[in-house]
């Protein structure tokens, strides 16, 4: 999963995407990067590995001149976490430069890679959004919006993107809208961002989400909107409001936080835990449905689990071991609050359930004489294909254990997932129009060609 921003017409516009990844940073930590354009500056780009407050200098971001900005925030899997697979990615062709950022995965990337690669083209990152800069520069139309549409011809699967062709600014989503890019308006500026949140730390008030196959451009001719894809039904990921967008923000252009307390409070209603003294979350991506589901329950919410904040999200650790180290490194748990009591631990997800494991055999031994464990979502039995980069059915536990059998490898005292129904009915504008394919089984695509390549292709 990734981050991505852009603004346009603004003299200090690096600065400004550098504020506003900071406010993506949860989207996306293996790497990150800021281009720069247009007046005032020729084409740069800057980039690193690991946390922007790290690696993205402030002094070298100032010194980035140019009134049009694009920026990433990157997650991964091991093989392809390297700079070469940074983003955004910059490129000079005969009509002067590209930048792109892409949130998303393209499902036959291989084949367009293939195509391209065939006909002399060469690669210079293992990503699958690379075959959108060739695709751009093999455009023979004249206007930078007729270029990109030309370029998103035929590419299946899930973008959300920011490009900079010349001096303007375009963003651009797939026509089944899986990942959510909003539009916003900085005094005069156009601002673009995976998620609101990042329109609030800079200032910026909402304008509205890009539509499903809409290309926005903008530059000093004003802004244009165009629908040149054919028309797909809508699949906007479940996921981003049970786990991975901030509860701040408003994706698709509904509020997360409210979602993920329906999501909890349906998850009281037909999962209660009768006769328990607390619920408690794990902090922070199940803090909304824990409130939800002891509002509707009547029980009350706790903090009995305390999150290190310096320590990043345990599922972005490339390795198993690492994963398992890090358990402890980020959580601790309140005894005060857990001794001798029957409690209900809400999580929104169980994804390998290593992380979950750890936490429970932590909850009891601060002394909670029970464990009831709920879950805001319905299991994870397959992998994501459309950008989540969720591991293999083989590492998923709900894919291949009953509930009965995963509580028992957890040790809970009892678990309880919400239904796939209760999930859909319970986000804003549902049930229909959703992906739900790592949780149902259907997937909106025929699996790709090589899903293996493309998890270690790209996972933005
Ligand atoms: P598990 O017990 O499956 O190892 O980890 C469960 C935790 O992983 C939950 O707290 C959930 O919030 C988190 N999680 C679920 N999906 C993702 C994901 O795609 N990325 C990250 N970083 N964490 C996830
Ligand atoms: Fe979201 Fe799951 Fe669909 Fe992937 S498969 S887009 S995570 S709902
Ligand atoms: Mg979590």
């Amino acid at each position: 999963m990734c981050g991505i921003f852009g603004i346009y017409g603004h003299p200090r516009a690096a600065e400004i995407s550098h504020l506003g990844l900071y406010s993506l940073q949860h989207r996306g930590q293996e790497s990150a990067g800021i281009v720069t354009a247009g007046v005032g500056g020729s084409p740069r780009a800057t980039k690193t590995m690991g946390l922007i407050s790290e690696g993205l200098k402030v002094a070298e971001v100032s010194a980035m001149n140019g009134d049009v900005s694009i920026g990433h925030t990157r997650y991964s899997t091991a093989g392809s976490s390297t700079i070469e697979n940074a983003q955004p990615m910059l490129a000079r062709f005969r009509d002067g430069h590209i930048a792109l950022a892409h949130n998303g995965n393209l499902i036959n990337a291989t084949e367009l890679r293939r195509d391209l690669e065939d006909g002399g083209s060469i690669f210079t990152s293992t990503m699958d959004s690379e075959v959108l800069l060739h695709r751009i520069a093999k455009s023979s139309a004249t206007s930078p919006e007729a270029k990109l549409a030309d370029a998103l011809q035929g590419v299946e699967g899930a973008y959300s993107i920011v490009v900079i062709i010349g001096d303007t600014l375009l963003a651009a989503r797939d026509p089944r809208g899986w990942r959510p890019l909003v539009m916003g308006k900085l005094a005069d500026c156009a601002v673009f961002a995976s998620e609101s949140c990042a329109l609030d730390i800079v200032g910026a008030t909402t304008v509205r989400e890009i539509e499903r196959g809409e290309i926005v451009a903008v530059d000093r001719s004003g802004t244009r909107s165009i629908h040149p894809l054919p028309a797909s039904e809508s699949r906007k990921c479940v996921f981003e409001y049970v786990y991975f967008a901030r509860p701040d923000s408003s994706v698709f252009g509904e509020s997360v936080d409210r979602a993920r307390r329906e999501l909890g409070r349906r998850l009281a209603k037909e999962q209660p835990a009768t006769g328990a003294d607390l619920v408690f979350s794990v902090p922070d991506s199940s803090n909304s449905a824990a409130l939800g589901y002891a509002e509707e329950s009547k029980l009350p919410f706790e903090l009995a689990l305390i999150r290190n904040h310096y320590v990043g999200r345990t599922f972005i650790q490339p390795t198993q071991a690492g994963r398992d180290a890090k358990v402890k490194v980020k959580y601790n748990a309140v005894k005060e609050v857990l001794r001798g009591k029957s409690v209900v631990m809400v999580d929104d997800s169980i994804v390998r359930g290593t992380t979950t494991k750890g936490l429970v055999a932590m909850v009891r031994s601060a002394g909670a004489r029970e464990v009831h464990m709920r879950v805001s979502s319905s299991p994870i039995t397959g992998p994501c294909y459309y950008g989540i980069d969720t591991p293999n059915r083989e590492e998923l536990i709900a894919a291949n254990m009953s509930v009965d059998e995963i509580a028992g490898v957890l040790g809970v005292d009892s678990l309880g997932y919400l239904s796939l129904d209760g999930m859909l009915e319970s986000v804003p504008s549902g049930p229909a129009g959703f992906c739900h394919a790592c949780f149902s089984g259907d997937y909106p695509t025929p699996p790709p060609a090589d899903p293996e390549k493309l998890r270690f292709g790209c996972g933005c």
